[in-house]
């Protein structure tokens, strides 16, 4: 894939990239690794001060770089704005936390007379360079979720990110800098997919983590894993949205819309699979549907626009396949599933019905604004159906039952369950999957220590 800015509004080429070069990026390399030397030593206080300096320029900057994002990936511009405001927040989130989430533990008194020691602690000291391999769909969120705990824990961000965003990639670079992070703090390498085995297998790189596909997440852990280096992959996720008896249906329904939608549907936590118990399953399908077709779709830039065009050509094209897929194998479409004539890469919410286990859309991440709706005869089907995913990401449960909340967090196989809502990310909570959707954790007190060496000290 070209390094380019290319409008998923129109397919328009507006700018190009030269990947960089052999020199430039072992430049960049031996400059990380030199800066990490000394900004290893800076204090919280002063790593805290710079990182809120880049939240408050991001701030000053909302409306640019919401124009930056739409025009690379084509998500509304609304949500593109507000995608940065919630950088920002998560920046100043980990400036204000940092220092008390890597303070120095102390192991239990009896543990350390046990041990034969006088005094016994533990300290977070940072890993290195930190390779990021980024994906387009939320290309600052998912940048800044790694950039601000690894910057605040004293490592050094290297960011591959995807070939469709250059314009982004380069403007956090700039971000970084402007805010008075040293150069070698915070490096953008513009290179190719094909560039980063061999960044990985750099004794310079410490670390790595990636947002992204499957095949992407099996590459980079494979090098790291013959390298013996540590990494966090966040795949995909094709998450659950069980409605049970005793939700608000209309809010249920109304929530799922927006679930299913945000980001033109192309988001890892996005709700996909629609699971209802029979008796609600009529009111919530009708609802959930009349919501689908009422959305505004349309250009990005427009603020009223509800979705916009999916990303690339490749991902319209990958998306038709698996409607077209479940659709011959009797799937009903209860709205959509016709690509628009005309420019850009548009396709229309969809709501599929009827979809069995021998369909991909069923075992396979739909990346775009078309959603399953499965009918359960109980809770037990409901926790079944599920579960049966490669995926285990996040989760979405609609009951007024303790006693059902309580079945769904013990047997739900996904890292988070969101009760009554949408899933949403926050920079206190832990994000991240179980199965195929990857392993470690982002964000909070889990994804700071994540690239951290976490050291012993034992005095006797
Ligand atoms: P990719 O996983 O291909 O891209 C994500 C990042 O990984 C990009 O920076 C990409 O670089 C890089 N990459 C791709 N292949 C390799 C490799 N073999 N080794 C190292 N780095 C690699 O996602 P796509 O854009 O192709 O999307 C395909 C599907 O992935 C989507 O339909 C969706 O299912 C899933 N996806 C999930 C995301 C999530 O948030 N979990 C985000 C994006 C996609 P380059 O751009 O240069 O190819």
């Amino acid at each position: 894939m070209p390094i380019a800015t290319v409008n998923p509004a129109n397919g328009e080429t507006l700018r190009t990239y030269e990947a960089m070069g052999e020199e430039e990026l072992e430049r960049r390399l031996q400059l990380a690794e030199a800066t990490f030397r000394t900004y290893r030593t800076t204090p919280f206080a002063e790593r805290a001060r710079l990182l809120n300096r880049a939240a408050e320029l991001l701030d000053e900057d909302q409306r640019d770089i919401g124009r930056t994002m739409t025009t690379e990936m084509g998500k509304p511009v609304k949500q593109a704005r507000a995608e940065a405001a919630k950088c920002a927040k998560a920046m100043r989130w980990y400036a204000e936390h940092a220092a008390e989430l890597l303070a120095d533990e102390h192991p239990a008194e009896a543990d350390v007379k046990d041990s034969g020691a006088s005094r016994v602690l533990v300290r977070y000291r940072p890993l290195g360079p930190v390779l990021a391999v980024m994906p387009w769909n939320f290309p600052l969120w998912q940048v800044i979720r790694f950039a601000a705990p690894a910057l605040m824990a004293g490592n050094v961000g290297l960011l591959k990110h995807a070939s469709n965003v250059p314009q982004t990639a380069l403007y956090l670079e700039d971000l970084f800098h402007r805010a008075g992070f040293t150069e070698g703090c915070f490096q953008t390498l513009l290179v190719g997919a094909g560039a980063v085995d061999e960044i990985l297998r750099d004794e310079r790189v410490r670390a790595a983590t990636l947002t992204g596909s499957e095949p992407a997440g099996r590459a980079v852990a494979a090098t790291s894993g013959a390298m013996v280096k540590k990494t966090v992959l966040e795949l995909g996720g094709s998450d659950p949205y069980v409605v049970m008896p005793s939700a608000d249906i209309d809010r249920a329904a109304r929530v799922a819309v927006t679930a299913r939608v945000q980001n033109n549907g192309q988001s890892c936590i996005a709700a996909k699979r629609f699971i209802v118990h029979s008796d609600v399953y009529d009111a919530f399908a009708e609802r959930f549907t009349e919501g689908m077709k009422a959305l505004r779709v349309g250009d990005p830039l427009e603020e009223d626009t509800d979705v916009g065009p999916l990303a690339t050509e490749q991902g319209r094209a990958d998306l038709e396949e698996l409607v077209d897929d479940a659709t011959r194998s009797g799937a009903d479409v209860l709205c959509g599933g016709e690509r628009p004539e005309g420019d850009g890469w548009y396709y229309p919410p969809t709501v599929l019905a009827g979809v069995t286990r021998e369909m991909r859309i069923h075992r396979e991440e739909a990346f775009g604004p078309v959603a399953t709706v499965y009918r359960a005869a109980d809770l037990d089907e409901a926790i079944l159906i599920a579960n049966d995913s490669p995926f285990g990401l996040s989760s979405n449960v609609w009951t007024r039952d303790e006693a059902e909340v309580d079945r769904f967090v013990r047997d739900l196989e996904a890292g988070s369950v969101y009760v009554n809502g949408m899933t949403a990310s926050h920079p206190a909570f832990p994000f991240g999957g179980v199965k195929r959707s990857g392993y470690g954790r982002e964000l909070s007190g889990h994804g700071i220590r994540e690239f951290c060496n976490i050291t012993t000290v034992w005095h006797g």
